[in-house]
């Protein structure tokens, strides 16, 4: 499969409260992350014994050496992962205060510029069975996966979908809240995620998935569709679960599986994803996944 997608550093900062304007404030301690979302799902795919190439770009700098380095470690191709001279990795200054409110810059940096001629080219070439991708990169590179054979859109953060590319997509899986702003309506029960996959449908979009956090996720495909609940487990850290369930779920079906198994499946993932601290180094390996649920194999 390949991942289509962003690539970021999270420069995390504690500190006893949001510096207010001019303001310079000493803090307790800092920490780094490799992330972005479709590092994340590129990953948990290959994690899971995917063939997965990331289709993204960083900047020439140490970070972006550090996520190509992290990545290749983790099994992903990173062949068409390319690195700009003149623009750097992207990266997000978070800063959170002792009572959890938190301030955040994201600067998109090299994410903006990946072109949709490179993501056709890199496809071209890669010729993959499957392309999983989010709304982390500019909308025209977005649309540069439309015409694939199989198309999985996460779209996260939401922003509008338009109609002539929501032909092109075979699933889309939106969290709760993103479910919320494509359509207008919030899914709260079986009833108003039936209607939120509707309202996806009529707009040519061919299945739905919104994932519902501990309550698990609703798969809808024109025919049916149910919530599949999830396992319970003691989060600790639900940072990457959505990108734990969408690499998952683009794994599994690439095995072959029905919808309502790889949703199954991508819940016990991202559940799992939950009680580990960070995206990356919390993505479960295939032989955890099958000694925590054999039964849905
Ligand atoms: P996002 O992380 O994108 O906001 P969700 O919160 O819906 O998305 O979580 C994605 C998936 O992660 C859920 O469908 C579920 O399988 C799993 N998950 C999230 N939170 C929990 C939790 N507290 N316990 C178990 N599974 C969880």
């Amino acid at each position: 499969m390949a991942v289509v997608g962003s690539a970021n550093v999270d420069l995390v900062f504690r500190a006893p409260t949001v510096p207010a304007p001019g303001q310079t404030l000493l803090g307790s301690d800092f920490t780094s992350f490799l992330g972005g979302k479709g590092a994340n799902q590129a990953v948990a795919a290959a994690r899971l014994g995917a063939d997965v190439s990331f289709i993204a770009k960083v900047g020439h700098d140490t970070f972006g050496s550090d996520i190509a380095r992290t990545l290749g470690r983790n099994g992903v191709d990173v062949t068409f992962l390319s690195a700009e001279e003149g623009v750097a990795t992207g990266t997000a200054g978070i800063v959170v205060a002792d009572s959890g409110e938190n301030a955040i810059v994201v600067a998109s940096g090299a994410n903006w510029k990946l072109e949709p001629e490179e993501i056709e080219r890199a496809l071209a070439a890669t010729h993959p069975d499957l392309v999983l991708t989010q709304f982390e990169i500019r909308e025209e590179s977005v649309e540069a996966c439309s015409g694939q054979d199989r198309l999985v859109v996460n779209p996260a953060p939401a922003r509008d979908i338009s109609d002539a590319f929501c032909a092109h997509i075979d699933i889309l899986t939106p969290n709760r809240s993103e479910a919320e702003q494509l359509t207008g309506l919030r899914p709260s029960n079986d009833l108003t995620c039936w209607t939120c996959a509707n309202v996806l449908f009529d707009k040519g979009i061919k299945n739905v998935v919104i994932t519902l956090g501990s309550e698990g996720a609703f798969f809808a495909t024109p025919h049916n569709g149910r919530r599949l609940p999830t396992l319970s487990v003691r989060a600790i850290d639900t940072t990457g679960a959505g990108d734990a369930f969408n690499g998952a779920l683009a794994t599994f079906l690439l095995q072959g599986r029905d919808l309502e198994n790889a949703v199954q499946l991508a819940n016990a993932v991202a559940a799992i994803s939950t009680t580990r601290r960070g995206a990356i180094p919390s993505m479960p390996t295939l032989a955890e996944l099958k000694e925590a649920v054999g039964r849905l194999f």
